[in-house]
């Protein structure tokens, strides 16, 4: 008789051969700017924690104290008996810190795609994706049972191209959702949602936008894309985000009207049938929240540590892309010359990670960076000294 687990071995096997397995490094200690990876003190190039909040004092104790007051875990699902007063909280401010009229907070932002998308649109409704959209709102799409359009990246002609087609559809669909990501998380771009809200608007649909890679970098005060382009709630109906990048704890979460929460609690089953989060994670996040709204210093100095970075690299020479964000990516072509430099680039002290093909295009392999607030002056010349040794080692520039 055969094994009937032996493909599972197989497969792992042909994936390390091809070099498509995942080589896991492991942080001892928090993400710091200076961190251990590995056994070995290196610059943390890489991570999503933007404004440097995982470990900022005010997140730990507020943390810290929730376990006293509240305990470790939460004991149940929400709509059951884990619904406490600091998840309530938590929602209450973030819907005032983002101007929606509400908020709902979901144990991850993947939940939160993965739940919500699904129950958006459904037989006889059209969800129209930008083709880079993240694989969380991906796989949100295919658990629903609503027919799907592709449109080319952040490309409005062809969502309006998409549109025109959809008129002509018979029967007329019934509901439109449009969804993008807001910051694209490999090359840094921004969608151009004030467009995709106009177009949205014009022809029925509803927009839904997510913000994983906005919160905390764009808008006033980080409140993210929708602050950025200053859109109307009346032309972006669903902003969904996550605790998990700049805010430095984890959680993912919706704002937008009433209706849609009411909606959005009562049908998501990421959000009914999974246990709500340990108290600890919602006081840190009610603090990073407390942080954005009053030390605005982080998102400052995000932004002055990233135009320093980004027109440093330029001047040696590197192709960092058409990024406009904090998301810095080093593209270098072959996706073996990516992986040396990384390797490279962590014997010398700047922890940063390739990114090759299926991510992106063969051609386009390349290091991603990731700016942070915390870093100083002194961490960015170091990091930007080592690029340009190992840039010239390997006759990159
Ligand atoms: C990281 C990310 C998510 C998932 O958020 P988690 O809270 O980490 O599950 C969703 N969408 C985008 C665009 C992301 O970058």
């Amino acid at each position: 008789m055969r094994d009937p687990t032996a493909f599972l071995r197989e497969e792992y096997e042909d994936l390390v051969k091809n070099e498509l397995d995942w080589k896991l490094k492991i942080l001892q200690g928090p993400s710091t700017p200076w961190c251990i990876v590995d056994g070995k003190k290196v610059l943390m190039f890489c991570s999503n924690n933007y404004l440097g909040l995982s470990n900022h004092p005010k997140l730990k104790e507020a943390a810290i104290k929730a376990v006293q007051t509240h305990g470790a875990g939460s004991g149940s699902v929400r709509p059951i008996a884990g619904n406490m007063d600091i998840h309530i909280e938590l929602e209450k401010r973030l819907a005032k810190f983002k101007h929606a009229e509400a908020s709902l907070v979901y144990q991850t932002g993947f939940a939160a795609n993965a739940g919500l998308i699904s129950q958006l649109a459904s037989k006889g409704d059209l969800i129209i994706s930008d083709e880079l959209n993240h694989g969380s709102i991906i796989d949100g799409v295919r658990l629903s049972h609503a027919e799907r359009a592709v449109y080319k990246h952040s490309n409005v002609q062809d969502l309006q191209r998409v549109l025109e087609e959809t008129e002509k559809h018979q029967p007329p669909y019934m509901r439109i959702l449009i969804i993008t990501d807001g910051v694209f998380s490999m090359d840094g771009d921004i969608a151009p949602l004030d467009e995709i809200a106009e177009l949205g608007a014009e022809n029925g649909a509803m927009v839904y936008v997510d913000d994983a890679h906005g919160e905390g970098v764009l808008g006033e005060s980080g409140r993210g894309i929708v602050s950025h382009f200053k859109l109307g709630r009346d032309k972006v109906h669903v902003e969904m985000g996550t605790f998990s990048k700049a805010f430095g704890v984890v959680g993912g979460h919706i704002s937008g009207s009433k209706d849609l929460v009411n909606f959005a609690y009562n049908k998501s089953r990421t959000w009914l049938l999974s246990g709500s989060h340990p108290p600890a994670v919602a006081a840190a996040c009610i603090a990073a929240i407390d942080v954005l709204e009053n030390e605005p210093q982080h998102v400052q100095r995000l932004w002055e540590n990233t135009r320093y970075f980004k027109q440093a690299m330029k001047d040696l020479g590197f192709d960092i892309g058409n990024s406009q964000t904090p998301i810095t990516p080093v593209i270098v072509g072959e996706s073996g010359v990516a992986k040396k430099l990384s390797t490279r680039l962590f014997e010398e002290g700047v922890f940063a990670l390739p990114i090759v093909y299926p991510m992106v295009a063969r051609d386009k392999a390349r290091i991603r960076t990731i700016m942070n607030a915390a870093l100083t002056q002194e961490d960015l010349d170091f990091a930007i000294g080592t690029f340009e040794k190992i840039g010239k080692e390997m006759h990159i520039i």
